[in-house]
């Protein structure tokens, strides 16, 4: 087989192979240097609560049974959680065909990139969640980058775009922690409209919203329906980082250039290339977006947000302006001029403290530290007392 060329775009290491790479050489040299601190991939750390770890178990058990017993599932999700998708997290304002389970964003990403079939134009901001860029690249598709920055409010100007595009929008935004006003997204939707454009909308971190002002989905934006695909997660807001869950927003008014119904084109892919979602996943989702998995879900989101002020305070104390960290959980520090892989490194020798360098999510990162509010209490109490030394 020949190698693609649209894979010799993929230039840079992915930045968490790099970390592990450099993390690994240094407990090379320093075996016994004290224990390291992740205080950078963005993993959850806090264990389910119980009424979701029954649901898992009693569904596992089921399993065992004649009756409990379940095969292949349906290929866009089980109904009962389709629908409480739509009901508990959209109004019920979509039918159950719109919505799509998956096993998460990521994979259901490059599922979508497959339906683009390359030769699109998209843009992306830059610093970005990297799946955005990569999968774009690996399909063939034309990349703008729009640098999001200090000056521009962490907000790019979205309709300085013209003619059709993809416009991939993070929000609230990892890394860089910006939620926007219903207004900013309001123009976004008004100008996708009007140019023709789709927007890709990441909700990963929608549950760490606490400001009823700021829209948790773009569907809360009129005309959205027009033009915007949204996805959801289940691994920030439930700690299925593991487990593995997401689901899809594909709204029936959407529709190509040519007129022709962009979900029955969604669906046609899934079913090519997704044999449907763990049903034990489902029955733990469902466990989790019922009342008491609800009210269980925000004590733990309200004590990572507490983790992201500790942070935030901190590291502002240091002098080091932060960002982000109040509606997601990652604060977003600048520390140019160093250089992003210069702190990193100097994170690891001085404090042995795991962090992310910004310049991996973009050169617009560049000076840019994201730290992760998603550990451990303990942890993230004995990381500040090593960076307050
Ligand atoms: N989208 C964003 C912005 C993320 O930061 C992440 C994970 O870090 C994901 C999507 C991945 O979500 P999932 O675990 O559902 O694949």
């Amino acid at each position: 087989m020949r190698r693609s060329p649209n894979l010799q775009r993929l230039t840079t290491n992915y930045i968490f192979i790099e970390v592990k790479k450099r993390v690994e050489n240094y407990l090379k040299n320093h075996p016994h240097e004290r224990r390291l601190i992740h205080f950078g991939v963005g993993d959850t750390t806090h264990p389910f609560p119980d009424i979701v770890a029954e649901g898992l178990s009693e569904a596992s058990l089921g399993m065992a049974t004649e009756v409990g017993y379940k095969g292949y599932g349906p290929n866009f999700g089980l109904e009962s959680l389709r629908e409480t998708v739509s009901k508990v997290l959209y109004d019920g304002k979509f039918s159950l065909d719109e919505i799509s389970i998956s096993d998460g964003i990521k994979p259901d990403l490059a599922r979508f990139a497959l339906l683009t079939g390359g030769g699109q134009k998209v843009a992306i901001q830059d610093p970005s969640y990297p799946v955005y860029l990569e999968s774009s690249f690996i399909i063939g598709n034309q990349v703008t980058l729009l640098p999001a920055t200090k000056e521009n409010g962490f907000f790019p100007d979205w309709c300085l775009l013209k003619g059709p595009h993809l416009l991939f929008i993070c929000h609230p935004n990892n890394p860089t922690g910006y939620t926007a006003i219903r207004a900013q997204l309001q123009e976004v939707v008004n100008h996708a409209r009007k140019e023709g454009m789709l927007i890709l909308f990441d909700t990963a971190y929608r549950s760490f919203i606490t400001d009823p002002n700021i829209p948790r989905s773009i569907f809360e934006i009129e005309g959205a329906k027009e033009c915007a695909i949204e996805w959801g997660s289940f691994s920030k807001s439930a700690g299925f980082s593991g487990l593995r869950l997401g689901w899809c927003v594909v709204p029936k008014e959407l529709k190509y250039s040519t007129g022709e119904s962009i979900l029955e084109d969604w669906r046609r892919v899934l079913a090519t290339t997704f044999t449907g979602p763990s049903y034990l996943s489902q029955m733990a989702a469902l466990q989790a977006l019922s009342k008491e998995g609800q009210a269980d879900y925000q004590k733990i989101i309200q004590g990572y947000l507490e983790n992201g002020k500790l942070l935030k305070n901190a590291l502002s104390s240091k002098g080091v302006s932060c960002y982000g960290g109040e509606h997601l959980p990652f604060v977003w520090a600048d520390f140019s001029p160093h250089l992003s892989w210069d702190t990193f490194d100097t994170f690891l020798t001085k404090h042995q403290l795991i962090v992310t360098p910004g310049s991996g999510f973009g050169s617009s990162g560049e000076g840019f530290i994201r730290f992760s509010a998603l550990g451990k209490r303990p942890d993230l109490l004995e990381a500040i007392s090593r960076l307050l030394l």
